[in-house]
């Protein structure tokens, strides 16, 4: 079992991870720390200091004191060094998937083979990005006469705030697009799995990023999220997390006029229908229980054709009961355990009250009682009424719903049928169907034919609750800067 070592550094499957905030370029203690639970065990797996509004204020002043400095790098300047951040993430991808899977219970293998090479990803692709693309002076769009210089200039600095789900890889994806446009930043991770956002510290630090650059405060949030939130020294706001927060937070920031970008939840459909390949279709609803389900992007509700519902049903249970659940640091586990009692708790309720609406559950319902802690069944429902709260609610955890339509447009009609527009999935066995279909799904996101394909260049984010804006490419770039027209006289010289 891990136990802390000492109060300043947890050691975490071999790694030492320093349990302090990360300001100003130094190690910050707090007199107050928060126990770091493992849902692989439920043990406490670090004694994590704990923020309140002083170690935010220190923060958001190392971050101000040192942005003039960063921004004044330059593009091509800042690129370097973030090159070397990604090259300092690859050197320890095995460090950083250990402690991620401890921290929060996600596989190993995901973290080994995607997602934390995507962490380096999210550094690399921006400086390149940021290169390209910010480093034209003289981005122009035509004037009657005069000549319009389009410059994209450092907004200041960046609060970033990130969910359990994907820790690292949804911090850096703001981290990174933040810091190449020449901002500085501070890092609230989740409480629930704080342990590689202190690890990137080192590695940022060792990468040459110049002290108040990244700065990390940990902590609950209403300790430390909500004065980051509130505080008047940052410039923009990026969050990642629940439709609840998200007001909270919007209030916070309305006050200050701080722009906002969200990220939030989804109810995303899966839409099979009647020519679609079947083989696919089914694999695509599979993995819809990785992460054990916790994934904003997750197809929770999956609408079927009638005529291919039954024999979907039959394969997807069967290709679910074969998923082996267990502990996320075996290569062969497919499906791990919930992040926390709370939220298994929650998910129970939500499964519960889902049978007692009426639903049935033809794989899973309950708690996994041979493993027994955190790990609750990959769980199918079908029949659930349309109006139950498992058909309108985020659940996050391994459940999914399966319903059939007749009609393409009652298919459309019950994806659209959500508060929420994160993403969407069509399986299709035609071109005509897939551009018809897919230009009249409500999200941010739609597959078709395909799940999970994220280029950073494109745009990402939600319609209706699950979000405000987009990040990705230049998009990223229109909210982390301060895009400036500098209009010039054609006249006026002293030549
Ligand atoms: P959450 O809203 O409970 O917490 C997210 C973060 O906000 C945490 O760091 C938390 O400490 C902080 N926070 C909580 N209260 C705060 C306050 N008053 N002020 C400031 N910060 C505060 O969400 P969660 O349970 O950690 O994550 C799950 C949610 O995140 C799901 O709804 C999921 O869909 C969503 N999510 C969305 C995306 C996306 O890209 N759209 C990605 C992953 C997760």
């Amino acid at each position: 079992m891990d136990l802390p070592r000492n109060e300043h550094i947890a050691t975490v499957e071999g790694v030492d991870v320093d349990v302090r905030h990360w300001i100003g370029g130094e190690r910050v203690a707090s007199d107050r720390t928060f126990d770091d639970i493992s849902p692989i065990d439920e043990t406490v797996i670090a004694r994590v200091h704990a923020a309140g509004a002083d170690e935010v204020d220190r923060a958001v002043a190392a971050a101000r004191a040192a942005f003039p400095t960063w921004a004044a790098l330059g593009v091509a300047g800042r690129a370097a060094i973030l090159r070397r951040v990604a090259e300092g993430i690859e050197a320890r991808i095995e460090d950083l998937a250990r402690v991620e899977t401890r921290d929060n219970g996600s596989l190993i293998r995901s973290h080994r083979r995607g997602v934390m090479p995507r962490v380096a990803m999210n550094f690399r692709a921006f400086a390149d990005f940021a290169e390209h693309k910010l480093s034209h002076p003289d981005m122009e769009v035509p004037g009657r006469g005069h000549r319009q210089r389009i410059s994209y200039d450092p907004a200041g600095v960046v609060a970033i705030i990130t969910p359990w789900n994907a820790p690292l890889m949804l911090a850096t994806w703001r981290i990174g697009p933040a810091l190449a446009a020449g901002n500085t930043v501070v890092v609230k991770p989740p409480e629930w799995a704080p342990l590689t956002a202190s690890l990137l510290a080192d590695i940022m630090h060792e990468a040459g990023v110049p002290d108040g650059v990244f700065n990390v405060v940990q902590g609950t949030g209403a300790e430390a999220g909500a004065p980051l939130t509130a505080h008047p020294g940052i410039n923009r706001l990026a969050f990642t997390g629940s439709v609840p927060t998200a007001g909270v937070i919007a209030k916070a920031a309305a006050e200050n006029i701080v722009p906002l970008s969200y990220e939030l939840g989804g109810k995303s459909p899966l839409v099979v229908l009647e020519d679609a390949d079947l083989d696919l279709a089914v694999e695509i609803a599979v993995e819809q229980f990785d992460n054990a389900g916790q994934v904003c992007l997750k197809a929770a509700r999956m609408l079927v054709h009638s005529s291919l519902v039954e024999e979907f049903t039959a394969r997807v249970v069967a290709g679910a009961e074969k998923l082996v659940q267990g502990d996320p640091r075996e290569e062969g586990t497919d499906v791990s355990a919930l992040i926390s009692r709370r939220h298994f708790d929650q998910i129970s309720g939500f499964v519960d009250r889902a049978l007692a609406d009426g639903a049935t559950a033809l794989l899973g319902g309950g708690p996994n009682e041979d493993l027994g802690g955190l790990y609750f069944r990959p769980t199918i429902l079908v029949g659930a009424p349309e109006d139950a709260e498992i058909m309108t609610e985020e659940v996050f955890g391994p459940v999914v719903t399966i319903q059939s339509f007749e009609t393409e447009e009652e298919a459309v009609a019950k994806a659209n049928d959500t508060r929420f527009g994160l993403a969407a999935t069509l399986v299709t066995g035609s071109k005509e169907a897939a551009e018809r279909v897919s230009a009249q799904l409500d999200a941010g996101t739609v597959w078709v034919n395909c799940f999970f394909v994220r280029d950073l260049e494109a745009p990402f984010g939600g319609n209706g609750k699950s979000g405000i804006g987009r990040e990705g490419g230049l998009w990223s770039f229109d909210f982390y800067t301060d895009i400036k027209n500098s209009v010039f006289s054609p006249g006026g010289w002293k030549e």
